[in-house]
């Protein structure tokens, strides 16, 4: 019977929500009554199980699914409890969440890879739908391996692998497990940006869905305003649900990564700045810092089949205590899948991140480090997550050349 209603339901309201079917009167009409977020949310809740499964997904805070959708974003801060959680697994039930968002006035948030550490972004509490977009994660490769569609629920390292072997790759984040959505919205720095500049440099066309619920692409010849707002521009200017990537010509790389001493950090910071000059004069370089009271990362990465190549020379005398990754030849994706195997199910934490386009000697340098110690000091005393002996924030160095 229950099975028979939704079908009735389905077939008058899913493409009509303004349908005047008993089911969704009732449901305005006792919603009206109290209304407030977590009413308008409930409301959208249940018109999307009714006219989104059996293809897309709801789930509600009584479903098994539930906790552990809830705790997929990256910072623990960001484990809300949103009303429910839809997942659409196309274009088409992307458009039709949004209308019933418009119809219902209910607030939302919109979740990639959820890697975006402030709290709100990729997430929503009691009064809100959550809207991940895990579920939109096809990879095509063209013919010619030129340029690639893939949706915004796919992690980094998915893409890279499934361009394993082409001979090229595309731009994206350098941490394995960051999602696609928000990194090439926020401008995404790549592990080759000295080379290639900014992930969202290349993305030739984006599918979107508007607040409205149309859909729409933007190139640089259709909607062009639109195309450049969100080369970097962020994410409310509507729901992108398939980036085309143009790829580049990066197939055998090498790299490694160290993890030092904290004593090491002061001559460390001064070798980053010499790096930085010398990675001028070579754009094959590229290279991430991790300080912490603990220990210091450094990971050098050049996109050609060159061991140690000069560019990183100022680092190879100092002292180190292991090998994070061992000097390999590989590709992007075997890097990423090294960082994975070390980085594992790495426990959420906050972090403190800084680009430096330019290290100054003196001043700059001695800065940074007292700044790591003492901002430590100050969440470790001043935060429950430290005071229950969670791991100590990491100060990250993004050091590239200044053009970029
Ligand atoms: C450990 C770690 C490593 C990182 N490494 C890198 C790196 O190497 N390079 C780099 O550039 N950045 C890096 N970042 C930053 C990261 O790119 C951003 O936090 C980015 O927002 C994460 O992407 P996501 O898809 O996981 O985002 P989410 O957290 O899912 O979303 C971020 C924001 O974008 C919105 N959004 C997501 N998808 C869409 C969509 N399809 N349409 C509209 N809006 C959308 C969300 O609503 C939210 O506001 C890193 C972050 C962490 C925590």
């Amino acid at each position: 019977m229950a099975a028979a209603i939704a079908d009735l339901v389905h077939r008058n309201c899913a493409e009509d929500l303004a349908c005047r079917h008993p089911f969704f009167s009732d449901l305005e009409k006792q919603t009206k009554l109290v209304s407030n977020n977590v009413q308008h949310a409930s409301r959208a809740c249940v018109m999307a199980s009714f006219l989104l499964e059996p293809d897309g997904i709801v789930v509600g805070s009584m479903d098994l699914e539930y906790e552990r959708l809830t705790q997929i974003n990256w910072s623990k801060d960001c484990w809300l409890e949103p009303r429910c959680i839809v997942q659409p697994k196309s274009t088409a039930q992307v458009q039709r969440i949004m209308k019933i968002i418009n119809r219902t006035t209910a607030r939302f948030a919109i979740r990639s890879g959820g890697h975006n550490p402030n709290c709100g972004w990729a997430s929503i509490g009691n009064e809100g739908v959550l809207i991940d977009l895990s579920l939109l994660s096809h990879v095509e490769i063209s013919e010619d391996s030129l340029t690639v569609n893939i949706g915004p629920g796919n992690r980094w390292i998915d893409v890279y692998k499934k361009l394993d072997g082409s001979g090229r790759t595309v731009l994206g984040g350098r941490t394995p497990d960051v999602g696609v959505g928000g990194l090439l919205l926020g401008g995404g720095i790549p592990s080759f940006s000295s080379q290639f500049g900014f992930a969202c440099d290349y993305v030739r066309r984006y599918e979107v869905v508007l607040s409205n619920g149309t859909v729409i692409t933007a190139d640089r010849k259709v909607n062009q305003d639109l195309w450049w707002a969100l080369k970097g521009g962020g994410s409310n200017f509507g729901i992108v649900t398939q980036f085309e990537l143009e790829t580049v010509p990066i197939d055998r790389i090498w790299y490694e990564s160290r993890i030092y001493e904290p004593r090491e950090s002061l001559r460390l910071l001064e070798a980053v700045r010499e790096y930085q000059v010398a990675a001028e004069a070579d754009e094959k370089a590229s290279f991430a810092f991790s300080l912490s009271n603990n220990h210091t990362i450094v990971a050098f990465i050049y996109s050609a089949p060159e061991a140690y190549p000069a560019v990183f020379n100022m680092f190879y005398d100092i002292p180190f205590r292991q090998n994070f990754i061992e000097p390999s030849f590989g590709t992007p994706y075997s890097l990423a899948a090294a960082f994975e195997q070390v980085l594992g199910d790495r426990p959420s934490f906050k972090e403190l991140r800084e680009v430096a386009p330019i290290v100054r000697r003196d001043a700059l340098q001695i800065q940074l480090h007292d700044y790591v110690w003492h901002s430590t000091r100050y969440f470790k005393r001043n935060t429950e997550k430290y005071r229950s002996g969670r791991e100590p924030d990491e100060f990250e160095l993004e050091a590239r050349k200044p053009a970029v």
